[in-house]
């Protein structure tokens, strides 16, 4: 078992509380109705609120905001 794949069991969605997909650059939540992603630095997934870089959903463009 390498680094990464502890991590995945290690780690859970401090919104949600589902488990949690951890890649190279980012760990995102594998819940498709909350979707955050994380950052990683130095190796280090950085699962706190405020590192949260938002969510998959927000990524793909939300136009519905322009009233
Ligand atoms: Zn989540």
């Amino acid at each position: 078992m390498n680094s990464q794949e502890l991590l995945r069991d290690l780690l859970v969605c401090p919104f949600c509380g589902s488990g949690v997909e951890v890649l190279p650059e980012q760990v995102r939540c594998l819940n498709s109705e909350c979707g955050v992603v994380y950052p990683v630095r130095d190796g280090i997934p950085l699962m706190f609120a405020e590192e949260a870089v938002g969510k998959i959903s927000d990524e793909k463009g939300t136009d519905d905001e322009q009233a």
